[in-house]
């Protein structure tokens, strides 16, 4: 009898826990270059944010008793535009304030510079400033108060946040120009097959019978660098038992994964199985999803193994399932699970798989989720149509309006 599939969640539990006791090491990156890395300690404040209290106004900084003791009118004692430092602000006057200027001492609210007006000189050798408030402000009016982003000593990046744009900001804003992030894992990407063109080699139109262009390879490569990886390509491996294991081993020695594409399958010019098993061992096997079943994880050594199967979609898929959890983990983020949300399907899938799919479908302007007329997992046009993927349990058929799991490739693409 056949040995039954491994389920999607069993797979992915031992892939995980193949990486349990492995750590990259840290390394330090100025924060300039830090986008799409991964933190590999937490970051604390040293400071408040903002530093002081600061106006978040054009306007005027006055004390509110002083208003409502004069009508609200009051002589302007000093200019505060931001990155100066005011003195006290003298009592019964107004100082002119500028956002994102330090509060004086003594004032307790902002008035926006639209709820004055300048009054003209009472006499025209008056040289000084007047300001008639019409609003009586609150207190603490326009006042942005120290400490009210961050505090100091605050928490305010995790260990294993990968940095974007905002996380970037942030580390800036308190002060930090190096962060210590974890070292890109080391890649080496293979693809297999001899039937396989490269872009470029050959012109599509001399196209040798039985030759298509290597598709795999560009996504895999973009896949794996938005993940954060440094990826080294080998290229093709052509479908010989000698040339496989001679590409394994080598790349294995100074990688942290070998990642093949192509050749995992049964048919006998599949020889990445058998060469991953005569340099180390093959742990994991066969998964029951469709499309992605033959997808295969071993050592070589200290090195990871992870083969994809050979149809693009179907590597696509078992990328987005198995590699980027693994590489995630890999990286310390703790993040293992399918980002899924619950959608409407604006279609009938009657003949389910008795594996659990991943159907390519798109959403829609209705709020629902349209479906790809042709879901084969050579077809890469359902993903570049596609936004996403149903997740659809092992044989369960959809009707119309039934509520799926969708898993939006964007929220898997960074
Ligand atoms: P295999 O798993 O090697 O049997 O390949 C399964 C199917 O995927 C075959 O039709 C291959 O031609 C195709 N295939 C394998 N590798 C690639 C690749 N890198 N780019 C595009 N198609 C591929
Ligand atoms: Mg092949």
């Amino acid at each position: 009898m056949r040995k039954p599939l491994l389920p999607l969640e069993t797979a992915l539990a031992q892939l995980l826990a193949s990486l349990e006791g492995t750590r990259l090491e840290a390394a330090w990156v100025s924060t300039m270059q830090a986008d799409g890395r991964v933190l590999a300690q937490a970051v604390s404040s040293e400071l408040q944010v903002p530093p002081q209290d600061n106006s978040s106004m054009d306007g005027y900084a006055v004390r509110l008793a002083d208003v409502g003791a004069c009508n609200g009118i009051l002589p302007v004692s000093q200019r505060i535009p931001a990155g100066t430092n005011p003195k006290e602000l003298l009592a019964g006057t107004a100082a002119r304030i500028f956002t994102g200027a330090p509060i004086p001492f003594g004032a307790d609210a902002v008035v926006m510079q639209e709820d004055c007006v300048e009054l003209p000189a009472a006499n025209p050798q008056d040289t000084e400033l007047r300001i008639q408030v019409n609003q009586l402000p609150s207190i603490g009016q326009w006042i942005r108060r120290s400490g009210e982003d961050v505090t100091k000593g605050e928490i305010v990046l995790a260990a294993g946040q990968r940095l974007g744009p905002a996380e970037l900001g942030m580390a800036a804003s308190i002060g930090l120009a190096k962060l210590s992030v974890v070292r890109k894992p080391r890649v080496a990407l293979f693809s297999t097959g001899d039937e396989l063109v490269m872009p470029g080699d050959v012109e599509p139109q001399a196209m040798p019978a039985g030759a298509i262009y290597n598709s795999n390879r560009f996504f895999l490569n973009s896949l794996l660098r938005r993940l954060g990886c440094d990826v080294t390509d080998f290229g093709i491996i052509p479908d010989q038992r000698e040339a496989t294991i001679a590409a394994l081993r080598l790349a294995s020695e100074s990688n942290d994964l070998v990642l093949t594409s192509g050749g995992v399958s049964v048919g006998e010019e599949d020889h990445v199985k058998p060469a991953v098993q005569s340099l180390g061992s093959l742990d994991l096997w066969q998964i029951a999803i469709k499309p992605g079943k033959p997808f295969a994880h071993g050592r070589i050594g200290a090195c990871h193994f992870i083969g994809l199967p050979g149809n693009p979609v179907s590597s696509f898929v078992t990328f987005l399932v198995l590699v980027r959890p693994f590489l995630q983990r890999l990286q310390g983020v703790n993040q293992s699970a399918l980002p899924v949300t619950l959608m409407r399907a604006d279609f009938d899938w009657l003949r389910p798989d008795k594996r659990q799919e991943f159907l390519r479908v798109r959403r829609n302007a209705k709020g629902g989720l349209d479906l790809f007329p042709n879901q084969s997992s050579g077809v890469l046009s359902s993903v570049v149509w596609g936004d996403g993927l149903v997740d659809n349990p092992a044989g369960q058929s959809i009707r119309l309006g039934d509520q799926v799991g969708f898993v939006a490739f964007n929220d898997l693409l960074g």
